[in-house]
Protein backbone atom coordinates (compact mmCIF):
# COMPACT_ATOMS: atom_id res chain seq x y z
CA UNK A 1 0.00 0.00 0.00
CA UNK A 2 1.40 3.73 -0.95
CA UNK A 3 0.29 6.20 1.53
CA UNK A 4 -0.66 8.94 -0.83
CA UNK A 5 -1.73 12.75 -0.54
CA UNK A 6 -3.31 15.31 -3.21
CA UNK A 7 -3.04 19.07 -3.56
CA UNK A 8 -5.61 20.41 -5.80
CA UNK A 9 -7.44 17.38 -5.69
CA UNK A 10 -10.50 19.28 -7.06
CA UNK A 11 -8.83 20.25 -10.30
CA UNK A 12 -8.11 18.65 -13.54
CA UNK A 13 -4.66 17.04 -12.54
CA UNK A 14 -6.31 16.46 -9.14
CA UNK A 15 -9.72 14.34 -10.35
CA UNK A 16 -7.50 11.72 -12.37
CA UNK A 17 -5.55 11.26 -9.85
CA UNK A 18 -8.55 9.99 -7.84
CA UNK A 19 -9.78 8.46 -10.83
CA UNK A 20 -7.06 6.27 -10.87
CA UNK A 21 -6.41 6.09 -7.15
CA UNK A 22 -10.08 4.70 -7.00
CA UNK A 23 -9.65 2.23 -10.06
CA UNK A 24 -6.74 0.24 -7.87
CA UNK A 25 -7.71 0.98 -3.84
CA UNK A 26 -5.78 -2.49 -3.19
CA UNK A 27 -2.72 -0.36 -4.39
CA UNK A 28 -3.33 3.71 -2.79
CA UNK A 29 -4.22 4.58 0.72
CA UNK A 30 -5.20 8.29 0.48
CA UNK A 31 -4.12 10.11 3.65
CA UNK A 32 -4.88 13.89 2.78
CA UNK A 33 -6.77 15.94 0.10
CA UNK A 34 -6.50 19.90 -0.54
CA UNK A 35 -8.97 22.47 -2.46
CA UNK A 36 -8.94 26.02 -2.80
CA UNK A 37 -12.61 26.50 -2.55
CA UNK A 38 -14.91 23.87 -3.50
CA UNK A 39 -16.01 22.22 -0.36
CA UNK A 40 -18.63 19.75 -1.73
CA UNK A 41 -16.11 18.09 -4.29
CA UNK A 42 -13.37 17.99 -1.42
CA UNK A 43 -15.88 16.40 0.76
CA UNK A 44 -17.13 13.88 -2.00
CA UNK A 45 -14.20 12.96 -2.56
CA UNK A 46 -12.52 12.51 0.95
CA UNK A 47 -15.93 10.20 1.50
CA UNK A 48 -15.25 8.13 -1.79
CA UNK A 49 -10.92 7.61 -0.69
CA UNK A 50 -11.59 7.20 3.18
CA UNK A 51 -9.12 10.07 3.32
CA UNK A 52 -7.85 11.11 7.56
CA UNK A 53 -7.83 14.84 6.54
CA UNK A 54 -9.06 17.34 4.53
CA UNK A 55 -7.93 21.01 3.64
CA UNK A 56 -9.52 23.53 2.45
CA UNK A 57 -7.81 27.26 1.69
CA UNK A 58 -10.94 29.19 1.82
CA UNK A 59 -11.54 29.57 5.46
CA UNK A 60 -14.90 30.77 4.88
CA UNK A 61 -15.67 27.44 3.46
CA UNK A 62 -14.76 25.54 6.04
CA UNK A 63 -18.46 24.96 8.24
CA UNK A 64 -19.46 23.41 4.81
CA UNK A 65 -16.71 20.84 4.62
CA UNK A 66 -16.91 20.31 8.04
CA UNK A 67 -21.25 19.83 7.77
CA UNK A 68 -20.43 17.73 4.42
CA UNK A 69 -17.70 15.69 6.40
CA UNK A 70 -20.28 14.80 9.63
CA UNK A 71 -20.17 11.34 10.63
CA UNK A 72 -16.50 10.08 8.59
CA UNK A 73 -13.20 10.29 10.51
CA UNK A 74 -11.92 12.83 7.98
CA UNK A 75 -10.70 16.06 9.75
CA UNK A 76 -11.75 18.85 8.21
CA UNK A 77 -9.22 22.37 8.21
CA UNK A 78 -8.26 25.77 6.84
CA UNK A 79 -4.91 27.87 6.94
CA UNK A 80 -1.69 27.57 5.78
CA UNK A 81 -0.24 24.85 8.59
CA UNK A 82 -3.02 22.49 7.39
CA UNK A 83 -2.12 22.98 3.84
CA UNK A 84 1.73 22.32 4.95
CA UNK A 85 0.47 19.31 6.94
CA UNK A 86 -1.38 17.57 4.05
CA UNK A 87 1.86 17.60 1.67
CA UNK A 88 4.32 16.81 4.29
CA UNK A 89 2.35 14.53 6.83
CA UNK A 90 1.77 11.19 6.72
CA UNK A 91 2.07 10.58 3.01
CA UNK A 92 5.14 8.99 1.26
CA UNK A 93 3.96 9.80 -1.96
CA UNK A 94 2.49 13.50 -3.22
CA UNK A 95 0.66 14.77 -6.34
CA UNK A 96 1.27 18.44 -6.01
CA UNK A 97 -1.48 19.55 -8.15
CA UNK A 98 -1.72 23.20 -6.75
CA UNK A 99 -1.92 25.54 -10.21
CA UNK A 100 0.68 28.54 -9.73
CA UNK A 101 3.06 29.95 -7.11
CA UNK A 102 0.70 29.22 -4.37
CA UNK A 103 1.82 25.74 -4.40
CA UNK A 104 5.45 26.52 -3.98
CA UNK A 105 5.56 26.43 -0.48
CA UNK A 106 3.37 22.95 0.24
CA UNK A 107 5.47 21.50 -2.83
CA UNK A 108 8.83 22.80 -0.77
CA UNK A 109 7.00 20.98 2.63
CA UNK A 110 7.22 17.92 1.14
CA UNK A 111 10.80 18.25 -0.50
CA UNK A 112 12.15 19.24 2.89
CA UNK A 113 9.91 16.39 4.71
CA UNK A 114 12.13 13.70 1.63
CA UNK A 115 8.85 12.56 0.54
CA UNK A 116 8.44 11.60 -3.15
CA UNK A 117 7.24 14.25 -5.21
CA UNK A 118 4.47 13.45 -8.31
CA UNK A 119 5.27 17.39 -9.99
CA UNK A 120 2.54 18.58 -12.14
CA UNK A 121 2.57 22.16 -10.31
CA UNK A 122 5.26 23.41 -13.35
CA UNK A 123 4.92 26.84 -11.80
CA UNK A 124 6.59 25.89 -8.53
CA UNK A 125 9.32 24.64 -10.61
CA UNK A 126 9.98 27.78 -12.66
CA UNK A 127 10.03 29.95 -9.81
CA UNK A 128 12.03 27.90 -7.45
CA UNK A 129 14.19 25.34 -9.68
CA UNK A 130 17.45 25.09 -8.66
CA UNK A 131 16.53 25.87 -4.73
CA UNK A 132 14.11 22.64 -5.08
CA UNK A 133 16.30 20.71 -6.83
CA UNK A 134 19.40 21.00 -4.95
CA UNK A 135 16.74 20.95 -1.72
CA UNK A 136 16.30 16.99 -3.38
CA UNK A 137 19.34 16.14 -3.00
CA UNK A 138 19.86 17.06 0.67
CA UNK A 139 16.82 15.32 1.93
CA UNK A 140 16.51 12.70 -0.51
CA UNK A 141 13.41 13.40 -1.92
CA UNK A 142 12.21 12.17 -5.25
CA UNK A 143 10.61 14.39 -7.89
CA UNK A 144 8.84 12.65 -10.91
CA UNK A 145 7.47 14.51 -13.43
CA UNK A 146 3.82 14.79 -14.15
CA UNK A 147 3.81 16.54 -17.03
CA UNK A 148 3.36 14.58 -20.15
CA UNK A 149 6.36 16.23 -21.62
CA UNK A 150 8.71 15.93 -18.80
CA UNK A 151 7.48 12.69 -18.31
CA UNK A 152 7.83 11.26 -21.82
CA UNK A 153 11.65 12.77 -21.49
CA UNK A 154 11.73 10.55 -18.19
CA UNK A 155 10.45 7.56 -19.51
CA UNK A 156 12.77 7.90 -22.52
CA UNK A 157 16.38 8.35 -20.39
CA UNK A 158 15.82 5.53 -18.09
CA UNK A 159 18.18 2.69 -18.72
CA UNK A 160 20.33 5.04 -20.35
CA UNK A 161 23.84 6.88 -19.82
CA UNK A 162 22.76 10.75 -18.99
CA UNK A 163 26.59 11.56 -20.35
CA UNK A 164 25.13 10.04 -24.16
CA UNK A 165 22.22 12.75 -24.13
CA UNK A 166 22.53 15.31 -26.73
CA UNK A 167 19.17 17.29 -26.55
CA UNK A 168 15.97 17.32 -25.27
CA UNK A 169 12.98 17.77 -28.03
CA UNK A 170 9.73 19.25 -26.24
CA UNK A 171 6.94 18.46 -27.88
CA UNK A 172 4.40 21.42 -28.08
CA UNK A 173 0.54 21.10 -30.05
CA UNK A 174 0.59 24.44 -30.91
CA UNK A 175 -2.58 25.17 -28.98
CA UNK A 176 -6.43 26.47 -30.22
CA UNK A 177 -4.35 29.08 -32.20
CA UNK A 178 -1.69 27.85 -33.87
CA UNK A 179 -2.55 28.67 -37.69
CA UNK A 180 -4.47 32.19 -36.59
CA UNK A 181 -2.73 35.53 -37.55
CA UNK A 182 -1.22 37.61 -34.87
CA UNK A 183 -3.91 40.47 -35.51
CA UNK A 184 -6.96 37.79 -34.83
CA UNK A 185 -4.89 36.08 -31.81
CA UNK A 186 -4.54 39.93 -30.59
CA UNK A 187 -8.44 40.33 -30.12
CA UNK A 188 -9.10 36.49 -29.54
CA UNK A 189 -11.81 35.89 -26.42
CA UNK A 190 -11.63 33.45 -23.29
CA UNK A 191 -13.69 31.05 -24.49
CA UNK A 192 -11.69 30.40 -28.06
CA UNK A 193 -8.42 30.47 -26.32
CA UNK A 194 -9.92 27.71 -23.78
CA UNK A 195 -10.41 25.61 -26.44
CA UNK A 196 -7.60 23.05 -26.63
CA UNK A 197 -7.35 21.41 -29.63
CA UNK A 198 -6.15 17.65 -27.57
CA UNK A 199 -5.71 18.53 -24.37
CA UNK A 200 -8.81 18.81 -21.64
CA UNK A 201 -7.02 20.77 -18.88
CA UNK A 202 -7.50 23.41 -16.18
CA UNK A 203 -7.98 27.27 -17.58
CA UNK A 204 -4.73 28.90 -16.48
CA UNK A 205 -2.57 26.24 -18.90
CA UNK A 206 -5.14 26.06 -21.04
CA UNK A 207 -4.69 29.80 -21.68
CA UNK A 208 -0.83 29.31 -21.26
CA UNK A 209 -1.45 27.32 -24.04
CA UNK A 210 -2.82 29.36 -26.32
CA UNK A 211 -0.04 31.92 -25.58
CA UNK A 212 2.28 28.99 -26.02
CA UNK A 213 3.28 30.12 -22.34
CA UNK A 214 2.75 26.92 -21.13
CA UNK A 215 5.91 25.58 -23.75
CA UNK A 216 7.92 28.09 -22.21
CA UNK A 217 7.52 27.01 -18.38
CA UNK A 218 7.90 23.98 -19.53
CA UNK A 219 11.06 24.70 -21.28
CA UNK A 220 12.31 25.99 -17.83
CA UNK A 221 10.90 23.33 -15.81
CA UNK A 222 13.16 20.93 -18.61
CA UNK A 223 16.09 22.47 -17.55
CA UNK A 224 15.57 22.24 -13.93
CA UNK A 225 14.96 18.52 -13.71
CA UNK A 226 17.21 16.99 -16.09
CA UNK A 227 19.84 19.46 -16.22
CA UNK A 228 20.54 20.49 -19.95
CA UNK A 229 21.08 24.22 -20.81
CA UNK A 230 18.68 25.96 -23.10
CA UNK A 231 20.76 25.42 -26.04
CA UNK A 232 20.02 21.76 -25.76
CA UNK A 233 16.00 21.70 -25.39
CA UNK A 234 14.64 22.20 -28.21
CA UNK A 235 11.01 22.92 -28.68
CA UNK A 236 9.38 21.40 -31.64
CA UNK A 237 5.60 21.58 -32.58
CA UNK A 238 3.58 18.29 -33.21
CA UNK A 239 -0.14 19.05 -33.69
CA UNK A 240 -1.03 15.58 -33.36
CA UNK A 241 0.38 15.33 -29.48
CA UNK A 242 0.84 11.72 -29.99
CA UNK A 243 4.30 12.19 -29.23
CA UNK A 244 4.94 13.73 -25.72
CA UNK A 245 8.31 14.47 -26.43
CA UNK A 246 11.73 12.89 -27.10
CA UNK A 247 15.48 12.43 -26.23
CA UNK A 248 18.20 12.58 -29.37
CA UNK A 249 21.91 10.96 -27.71
CA UNK A 250 24.81 11.38 -28.98
CA UNK A 251 25.27 8.32 -31.52
CA UNK A 252 22.30 9.39 -33.97
CA UNK A 253 19.36 7.34 -32.16
CA UNK A 254 16.10 9.54 -30.92
CA UNK A 255 13.93 7.91 -28.62
CA UNK A 256 10.51 9.00 -28.44
CA UNK A 257 7.29 8.26 -25.58
CA UNK A 258 3.70 8.13 -27.57
CA UNK A 259 0.27 8.34 -26.14
CA UNK A 260 -3.23 9.52 -26.76
CA UNK A 261 -3.54 12.90 -24.71
CA UNK A 262 -4.51 12.05 -21.23
CA UNK A 263 -3.16 12.81 -18.21
CA UNK A 264 -3.87 9.67 -16.48
CA UNK A 265 -1.02 7.62 -18.39
CA UNK A 266 2.12 10.25 -16.99
CA UNK A 267 0.46 10.45 -13.44
CA UNK A 268 -0.22 6.45 -13.27
CA UNK A 269 3.62 6.22 -14.14
CA UNK A 270 4.03 8.77 -11.41
CA UNK A 271 1.32 6.75 -9.41
CA UNK A 272 3.26 3.01 -9.52
CA UNK A 273 6.90 4.22 -10.46
CA UNK A 274 8.97 2.32 -10.93
CA UNK A 275 5.87 -0.35 -11.79
CA UNK A 276 3.56 0.34 -14.11
CA UNK A 277 -0.37 0.34 -13.63
CA UNK A 278 -3.59 -0.19 -16.39
CA UNK A 279 -5.54 2.99 -16.37
CA UNK A 280 -8.18 2.65 -18.84
CA UNK A 281 -6.57 5.14 -21.20
CA UNK A 282 -7.38 5.29 -24.73
CA UNK A 283 -4.65 3.10 -26.46
CA UNK A 284 -3.02 4.65 -29.94
CA UNK A 285 -4.58 3.81 -33.23
CA UNK A 286 -1.87 5.05 -35.50
CA UNK A 287 -3.44 3.60 -38.75
CA UNK A 288 -6.49 5.95 -37.75
CA UNK A 289 -4.14 8.58 -37.02
CA UNK A 290 -2.11 7.41 -40.17
CA UNK A 291 0.16 11.24 -39.95
CA UNK A 292 2.48 12.51 -37.45
CA UNK A 293 3.23 16.23 -38.59
CA UNK A 294 6.09 18.63 -37.34
CA UNK A 295 6.25 22.44 -37.73
CA UNK A 296 9.03 25.11 -36.41
CA UNK A 297 7.99 27.01 -33.22
CA UNK A 298 6.93 31.21 -34.40
CA UNK A 299 8.31 33.03 -31.87
CA UNK A 300 6.90 35.95 -33.62
CA UNK A 301 3.00 35.33 -32.84
CA UNK A 302 4.30 33.47 -29.83
CA UNK A 303 6.15 36.03 -28.38
CA UNK A 304 6.24 34.11 -24.58
CA UNK A 305 8.73 31.06 -26.46
CA UNK A 306 11.15 34.11 -26.76
CA UNK A 307 10.69 35.27 -23.17
CA UNK A 308 10.90 32.26 -21.35
CA UNK A 309 14.23 31.27 -23.06
CA UNK A 310 15.31 34.99 -22.84
CA UNK A 311 14.58 34.56 -18.52
CA UNK A 312 16.25 31.22 -18.51
CA UNK A 313 18.83 32.13 -20.00
CA UNK A 314 19.38 35.53 -17.77
CA UNK A 315 20.08 33.21 -15.09
CA UNK A 316 19.00 35.48 -12.32
CA UNK A 317 15.50 35.70 -10.97
CA UNK A 318 13.46 36.39 -14.33
CA UNK A 319 11.82 33.59 -14.38
CA UNK A 320 9.73 34.38 -11.14
CA UNK A 321 8.84 37.74 -12.44
CA UNK A 322 7.51 35.66 -15.75
CA UNK A 323 5.52 33.31 -14.28
CA UNK A 324 4.24 36.13 -11.68
CA UNK A 325 3.40 38.62 -14.30
CA UNK A 326 2.08 35.97 -16.56
CA UNK A 327 -0.64 34.70 -13.54
CA UNK A 328 -1.57 38.04 -13.05
CA UNK A 329 -2.31 38.77 -16.75
CA UNK A 330 -4.04 35.49 -17.79
CA UNK A 331 -6.43 36.07 -14.51
CA UNK A 332 -6.91 39.18 -15.87
CA UNK A 333 -7.44 37.78 -19.37
CA UNK A 334 -10.08 35.17 -18.23
CA UNK A 335 -11.74 38.26 -16.42
CA UNK A 336 -11.98 40.13 -19.37
CA UNK A 337 -10.11 43.54 -18.35
CA UNK A 338 -7.56 42.82 -20.76
CA UNK A 339 -7.10 41.35 -24.45
CA UNK A 340 -5.26 38.41 -25.29
CA UNK A 341 -2.51 40.29 -26.90
CA UNK A 342 -1.74 42.02 -24.08
CA UNK A 343 -1.07 38.94 -21.95
CA UNK A 344 2.73 38.88 -23.54
CA UNK A 345 2.97 42.58 -23.49
CA UNK A 346 2.49 42.63 -19.42
CA UNK A 347 4.94 39.78 -19.07
CA UNK A 348 7.51 41.79 -21.15
CA UNK A 349 7.08 45.03 -19.24
CA UNK A 350 7.23 43.18 -15.91
CA UNK A 351 10.48 41.77 -16.87
CA UNK A 352 11.73 44.82 -18.27
CA UNK A 353 11.06 46.68 -15.01
CA UNK A 354 11.45 43.99 -12.17
CA UNK A 355 14.59 43.56 -10.29
CA UNK A 356 15.36 40.00 -10.15
CA UNK A 357 18.30 39.03 -8.63
CA UNK A 358 18.76 35.18 -8.41
CA UNK A 359 17.05 34.33 -5.45
CA UNK A 360 19.20 32.59 -2.29
CA UNK A 361 15.97 31.23 -0.18
CA UNK A 362 12.29 30.29 -0.55
CA UNK A 363 11.52 33.54 0.94
CA UNK A 364 13.73 35.60 -1.59
CA UNK A 365 11.10 33.73 -4.55
CA UNK A 366 8.00 34.38 -2.52
CA UNK A 367 9.43 38.64 -1.42
CA UNK A 368 9.84 38.75 -6.12
CA UNK A 369 6.52 37.25 -6.91
CA UNK A 370 4.70 39.10 -4.30
CA UNK A 371 6.75 42.88 -5.17
CA UNK A 372 5.91 41.93 -9.13
CA UNK A 373 2.13 40.50 -8.69
CA UNK A 374 2.02 44.62 -6.69
CA UNK A 375 3.57 45.79 -9.80
CA UNK A 376 1.84 44.52 -12.46
CA UNK A 377 -1.90 44.84 -10.53
CA UNK A 378 -0.87 48.61 -10.63
CA UNK A 379 0.12 49.38 -14.90
CA UNK A 380 -2.63 47.02 -15.56
CA UNK A 381 -5.83 49.21 -16.25
CA UNK A 382 -3.27 51.55 -18.43
CA UNK A 383 -1.92 48.72 -20.88
CA UNK A 384 -5.82 47.33 -21.28
CA UNK A 385 -7.17 50.62 -21.92
P1 LIG B 1 -7.01 23.30 -12.08
O1 LIG B 1 -7.29 24.75 -12.10
O2 LIG B 1 -7.93 22.37 -12.76
O3 LIG B 1 -6.89 22.81 -10.54
C1 LIG B 1 -6.09 23.48 -9.63
C2 LIG B 1 -6.24 22.90 -8.22
O4 LIG B 1 -5.50 23.73 -7.31
C3 LIG B 1 -7.67 22.88 -7.71
O5 LIG B 1 -7.86 21.76 -6.87
C4 LIG B 1 -7.77 24.17 -6.87
O6 LIG B 1 -8.75 24.06 -5.85
C5 LIG B 1 -6.37 24.27 -6.30
N1 LIG B 1 -5.95 25.66 -6.07
C6 LIG B 1 -6.13 26.71 -6.90
N2 LIG B 1 -5.61 27.82 -6.36
C7 LIG B 1 -5.10 27.47 -5.15
C8 LIG B 1 -4.43 28.19 -4.11
N3 LIG B 1 -4.20 29.51 -4.20
N4 LIG B 1 -4.01 27.50 -3.03
C9 LIG B 1 -4.24 26.17 -2.91
N5 LIG B 1 -4.90 25.45 -3.86
C10 LIG B 1 -5.31 26.08 -4.97
O7 LIG B 1 -5.52 23.11 -12.61
P2 LIG B 1 -4.89 21.86 -13.38
O8 LIG B 1 -5.14 21.99 -14.83
O9 LIG B 1 -5.24 20.60 -12.68
O10 LIG B 1 -3.33 22.15 -13.18
C11 LIG B 1 -2.68 21.96 -11.93
C12 LIG B 1 -1.18 22.10 -12.16
O11 LIG B 1 -0.75 21.03 -13.01
C13 LIG B 1 -0.78 23.40 -12.88
O12 LIG B 1 0.45 23.83 -12.38
C14 LIG B 1 -0.63 22.97 -14.33
O13 LIG B 1 0.30 23.74 -15.05
C15 LIG B 1 -0.12 21.55 -14.17
N6 LIG B 1 -0.42 20.66 -15.31
C16 LIG B 1 -1.72 20.43 -15.65
C17 LIG B 1 -2.02 19.60 -16.72
C18 LIG B 1 -3.45 19.30 -17.10
O14 LIG B 1 -3.68 18.49 -17.99
N7 LIG B 1 -4.44 19.89 -16.49
C19 LIG B 1 -0.98 19.05 -17.48
C20 LIG B 1 0.33 19.30 -17.10
C21 LIG B 1 0.60 20.11 -16.01
MG1 LIG C 1 2.77 19.74 -20.63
Amino acid sequence: MRRISILGATGSVGTSTLDLVERHPDRFEVVALTAATNAIALADAARRTGAKLAVIVDETKLPELRDALAGTDCRAATGHDALLEAAAGDAEWVMAAIVGCAGLEPVMAAVEAGRTIALANKEALVTAGSLMIDAAKRTGATVLPVDSEHNAIFQCLAGNSHDGVAKLILTASGGPFRTWSKADMDVARPEQALKHPNWSMGAKISIDSATMMNKGLELIEAHHLFGLPSDRIDILVHPQSVIHSMVEYVDGSTIAQLGSPDMRIPIAHCLAWPERIETRAETLDLIKIANLSFEAPDEVRFPSLRLARAALESGKGEAIVLNAANEIAVAAFLDRKIAFGDIARIVEQAINQAESPAPQSIADVIAIDQAVRRQVGLVMPMVSA
